[in-house]
């Protein structure tokens, strides 16, 4: 069938991706469009993602993949349709989870960060930063992320800390940041305060101790802290325990001045029983040991009840002090328990041990099991700031996709607590004020990402174009911990909530439904799925699978029927290519002669409507699905079937051609978004009157 064909018109016969997307990557660079400041104009209203920062110890996983390619779909069918696009990118400095990767690499030299000391340490960390801190951005760029690099933010870069520093001034002067002594949880490891949402939990197999308590017998897990026993709580309702409430009862204890050597000794003390609402009547047997330097709930008793003394029995590296006396001070919690479960069995104290199963919390960078303790901490007053958050979302000023997340986001901040936003870790803002030595929460600084990125303090032309910026992605995981914080904190210093969309993504987990975790070995890495397959199969196998919020049970099939469907687009646009004549000239949109070229141009119509709506309200599977079935169904297995009949006649053979041109032109458009690299390739080799990038062609209506 070839005849007048242009030869420049021919592509390769099979599409290597290998070949191409590092050209086409290098191509989209130079051509300056990932910078608004670049972008062709006129371009009225702007379009703003800054870029969840991965961590600077990062390197990609499939949650990042999904992320990121689903924020590239939207970034890119926003600039191919007018707006003035930005998507800042950048990295978060991640206080512990860096700190413990450097010390990490020095443990394997038998260096503790101690030897170090501080000053070397941080160079240290400086030093593996600028090693290692590109990886993960040179694989989002493997990914094909479209984001202006120029503009490339660092959350402990020199304006950021300015920042940062700025936005605690604020709040100190308004009063908001103090200083106060809290029972909260310690990392013994990191040696570090952790906030709620940076422990984990594990189901644990242990034991229940029943203790005598004079004519009380108690539960607890834990009898190490009956050292630190300050009182005795029983519910106010609880009729059993009436009549004690309010009073001192002498009990038997342990006489913890006796030394190890010895045998144990009995001691009477006196003991008062509070009614708290936190003693459950029908848990254990109803009444509670308050401890409250050791326990968050016992810490809030003693809040409701301030007469109760609080002791301090186990120090920050996680050891028995000398309040816990001569026969424990020194070991640690496990030793500890074992040498006071013996003595009370001992002494006739123990009434009986029960199986039990804990949810043990664990520090949620290192693993090690958190000791809750009274610390003296700064923190940042939530009251005014958490209402605010709250009425942005009540008012609907910031949109949570899918919406049931609002809830979740709603109740957090109904339950919130003073943030505890001191670390007692070297990596990070040093607090602003003098004679303090803590660093601050790094989600003290991720909080100002969506502002501080453009500039704030200053005021910037950036922030007056793209602030409020429009959507942010991210994972269910960090609503809390990241969500909240930007929307306050964005409502504090720009008196408006800081994007109008929270995108909250699914999560991808294994065929079985497992968690994907690199150490479990059920993690899949992305950039083995991009050197395989391609990055564009990638994207197409990971889209194909976001319907909806529902999690993802990651199938790999998905990432092959990519494959295919890069070769079929690329087989058919060979087909469209052979077909054209020397001197088409591209002409809008062609007229249909036969009832085969009506259908496809309404079809075109209807496709391109489902995939603009779809993707503006992130719904990018079923965007994915629809114009995939166009283009392999209606387009391929249909009208180039139809268009080699109609073609048999010569005489009508070129209004075949300028329809098959413009459906594949205009398909390449819709499908870009989602496969950028394939389709820029066939884009070059399109016959056209301009010599413009796929990247920035007009998206079509
Ligand atoms: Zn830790």
């Amino acid at each position: 069938m070839p005849k007048k064909s242009n030869p420049k018109n021919n592509l390769p016969p099979a599409y290597n991706p290998k070949e191409t997307e590092e050209k086409i990557y290098q191509t989209w660079e130079k051509s300056g469009f990932f910078n608004p400041d670049k972008l062709p104009k006129p371009r009225k209203k702007s379009f703003c993602i800054t870029m969840a920062p991965p961590n600077v110890t990062g390197s990609l996983h499939m949650g990042h993949a999904l992320e990121y390619t689903i924020s590239d779909v939207l970034i890119r069918q926003k600039r191919m349709a007018g707006f003035l696009t930005l998507w800042l990118p950048g990295t978060d400095h991640a206080g512990i989870a860096t700190q413990n990767a450097v010390e990490k690499t020095l443990r394997k030299e038998n260096i503790s960060r101690h030897d170090l000391g501080k000053e070397k340490f941080i160079k240290k960390i400086w030093e593996w930063k600028e090693q290692y801190g590109n990886i993960i951005t040179n694989q989002l760029k493997k990914l094909g992320v479209s984001a202006d690099w120029t503009r490339s933010r660092f959350t402990m870069d020199q304006e950021y800390t300015e920042a940062v520093r700025a936005a605690f001034l604020h709040y100190h002067k308004k009063g908001w940041i103090y200083e106060g002594e809290r029972t909260i949880n310690w990392c013994t490891r990191c040696r570090t305060s952790l906030s709620d949402l940076e422990i984990e939990h594990r189901e644990e197999h242990g034991k229940f101790y029943y203790i005598k308590y004079g004519p009380l017998t108690l539960g607890t897990a834990r009898p190490e802290t009956k050292l630190g026993d300050t009182a005795l709580a029983v519910n106010p309702k609880d009729k059993r325990y009436k009549q004690l409430v309010g009073k001192e009862i002498s009990i038997q204890s342990v006489d913890s001045s006796v030394p190890r050597e010895n045998p144990p000794k009995l001691k009477e003390i006196k003991i008062k029983v509070v009614g708290d609402e936190a003693a459950d009547p029908n848990f254990g047997t109803g009444v509670i040991k308050v401890t409250p330097a050791h326990d968050l709930t016992d810490f809030e008793i003693y809040q409701r009840h301030p007469e109760i003394p609080i002791v301090k029995v186990i120090g920050e590296n996680g050891r028995m002090n000398e309040n816990a006396g001569v026969r424990y001070e020194g070991l640690n919690v496990v030793e500890a328990r074992k040498q006071i479960v013996h003595d009370m069995e001992q002494l006739g104290l123990m009434e009986k041990i029960e199986d039990y199963t804990h949810n043990l919390a664990l520090c949620y960078r290192c693993g090690s099991v958190i000791e809750p303790l009274l610390s003296k901490q700064w923190f940042l007053k939530m009251g005014a700031l958490a209402q605010k958050a709250a009425e942005a979302v009540l008012k609907g000023k910031t949109k949570f996709h899918p919406k049931k997340w609002e809830k979740v986001y709603l109740n957090w901040l109904k339950n919130i607590k003073d943030w505890t936003i001191s670390r007692q870790i070297w990596w990070g803002h040093k607090i602003p004020l003098e004679g303090v030595d803590d660093v601050l929460d790094t989600w003290f600084s991720s909080a100002l990402w969506p502002f501080a990125t453009l500039g704030w303090p200053k005021k910037t032309k950036d922030l007056q174009k793209f602030y409020p910026t429009d959507v942010i992605t991210n994972d269910r995981g960090i609503i809390n911990l990241w969500d909240t914080r930007m929307i306050f904190s964005g409502l504090e210093f720009m008196n408006k909530e800081p994007f109008k969309t929270v995108l909250v993504h699914a999560t991808i987990l294994t065929k079985e439904g497992q968690r994907m975790s690199k150490s479990l070995g059920t993690g899949i890495d992305p950039i083995n799925l991009i050197n395989s397959y391609g990055t564009d199969a990638t994207r197409f196998g990971i889209v194909w699978q976001a319907m909806g919020g529902q999690d993802i049970r990651w199938s790999e099939e998905h990432v092959n029927a990519g494959r295919k469907f890069a070769n079929k687009i690329w087989n058919a646009a060979r087909f469209v290519l052979i077909q054209l004549p020397l001197d088409l000239k591209p002409s809008g949109k062609p007229k249909p002669k036969t009832a085969a070229d009506k259908k496809i141009l309404k079809e075109l119509a209807e496709v391109t409507k489902k995939v603009t709506q779809k993707i503006e309200g992130c719904e990018f599977g079923p965007a994915l699905h629809d114009i995939y079935d166009f283009f392999w169904h209606s387009f391929c297995d249909k009208y180039i079937e139809s268009a080699k009949i109609q073609m048999v006649d010569k005489t009508k053979s070129a209004d075949t051609e300028k329809i098959l041109f413009y459906i594949l032109a205009e398909s390449l458009k819709l499908i870009h978004p989602f496969m950028p690299f394939v389709t820029e390739e066939i884009w070059k080799h399109l016959p056209s009157n301009n010599k413009k990038l796929l990247l920035v062609e007009k998206w079509p209506k």
